[in-house]
């Protein structure tokens, strides 16, 4: 069996009750077949897994799902000291180790036994029936023991999760994707506080063929979304609108207007909350405080921006551990270069880009009519 244990702490009420009947439903559905039965207890999950379950794809899945504070493989067994010894032995006997430490805790104080018995009692049974040190400070095994109300459970790891809040806790946001590192980073972000991200990607159909690299990002985000939405949107159009009469050092920051403007009617059609974005301050010449200011001020919902304040080794370094790493450093051609000067302006003033805008034609309406939508499925 797998016991599951959640976080969020501060969640109270009628939280606590959406955040754990969510989490149910998308243990669920990521492990569907593998699993005969889902039960709950106090603080805790109890995931029942088929016969001959496949237990490496039981690990790599929970691994990825968000609410999950940690995990572990265990065995149940009733609440009788006898049973337990007898299990925490079982459960080590093929190991090969020196030194190890029971550590018990008793959710359920009507156990006869506090828990620190429980350590001594289980300690010296493994030290006398398998010549085992006990290592308090640096064991090379530790078994844990969690007494709940009928059951025991024992196991000897505890395998992390990624914490953060059931997909579908929250409402729905529209982040804007590129093939760069950074906008899958921060996706997976705001899809770990239980956000239901839609994807949107903007490319020059006359620069670059079909984006499969962006759905590869995508495909590998949904592994903890479950379930993704993302819209496909042609900007070669508009790019040539712009090219025409803007100069070379503004263009950059119109398209990233344009795509805010886009992404503000997505929002509107999906009833969505906010937009989400890559940026990070100062990290490149169109992340100046002030650019900033002046794209997002395009925008009549929220923007988020959750990596915002990271540098660029904190941002790779969460990629490498989510794995959308490795498909963003594949060369690709982002829409935002095209033809945009060296040095842009760094010092953006709203007005002034406002005034170029209306100078360029631009309809919401016939470039939405030509989106391209996919629906992605774990
Ligand atoms: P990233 O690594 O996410 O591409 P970046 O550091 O390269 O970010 P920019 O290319 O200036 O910075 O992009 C800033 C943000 O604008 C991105 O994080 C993303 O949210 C959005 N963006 C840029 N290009 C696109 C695109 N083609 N489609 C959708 N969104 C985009
Ligand atoms: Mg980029």
């Amino acid at each position: 069996m797998i016991l599951i244990h959640y976080g969020e702490i501060g969640l109270k009420g009628k939280n606590r009750i959406k955040f754990e009947n969510l989490l149910v439903k998308n243990i669920r559905r990521i492990l569907n077949e593998e699993v005969v039965k889902i039960s709950r207890e106090h603080g805790r999950i109890l995931v029942f897994e088929k016969e001959n379950a496949d237990y490496e794809l039981l690990r790599k899945k929970l691994k990825k799902l968000p609410g999950i504070e940690n995990f572990s493989f265990a065995v149940q067994t009733p609440c009788n000291i006898d049973e337990i010894k007898k299990n925490s032995l079982k459960l080590i006997k093929e190991e090969d180790f020196k030194s190890f430490k029971v550590h018990a805790k008793r959710g359920n104080k009507s156990f006869p036994l506090t828990s620190i018995q429980i350590n001594e009692m289980v300690g010296k049974e493994i030290k006398n029936k398998m010549k085992k040190e006990v290592n308090l400070n640096n064991p090379e095994i530790t078994i844990y023991i969690e007494i709940g109300k009928e059951n025991a459970y024992i196991y000897k790891e505890k395998i992390s999760g990624i914490g953060g809040l059931p997909t579908g806790m929250q409402g729905k946001v529209i982040s804007l994707l590129s093939g760069g590192i950074d906008s899958p980073v921060a996706s997976w972000m705001m899809i770990k506080r239980g956000c239901n991200v839609i994807f949107l990607h903007f490319y020059n159909e006359t620069i670059v063929s079909y984006p499969k690299k962006i759905e590869e990002i995508i495909q590998l985000l949904t592994e903890t979304q479950i379930e993704s939405k993302a819209y496909f949107v042609r900007i070669g159009d508009f790019q040539r609108e712009v090219i025409k009469s803007v100069p070379a050092k503004y263009r950059m920051l119109m398209y990233r207007r344009f795509m805010n403007k886009i992404a503000n009617e997505i929002a509107k059609k999906e009833k969505a909350k906010g937009i989400v974005t890559g940026d990070s301050i100062g990290q490149v010449a169109s992340q100046t405080l002030d650019n900033i200011i002046c794209i997002y001020s395009s925008s009549n919902f929220p923007v988020f921006s959750p990596l915002i304040g990271l540098d660029k080794k904190e941002i790779i370094n969460i990629a490498k551990k989510i794995g959308t790493y490795e498909i963003s450093i594949k060369p690709y051609d982002d829409c935002c270069s095209f033809m945009v000067a060296k040095h842009p302006v760094i010092k953006a003033r709203i007005e002034e880009i406002e005034k170029m805008e209306k100078r360029v034609y631009f309809s919401p309406e016939e470039i939405l009519e030509k989106a391209e939508i996919k629906k992605f499925v774990i």
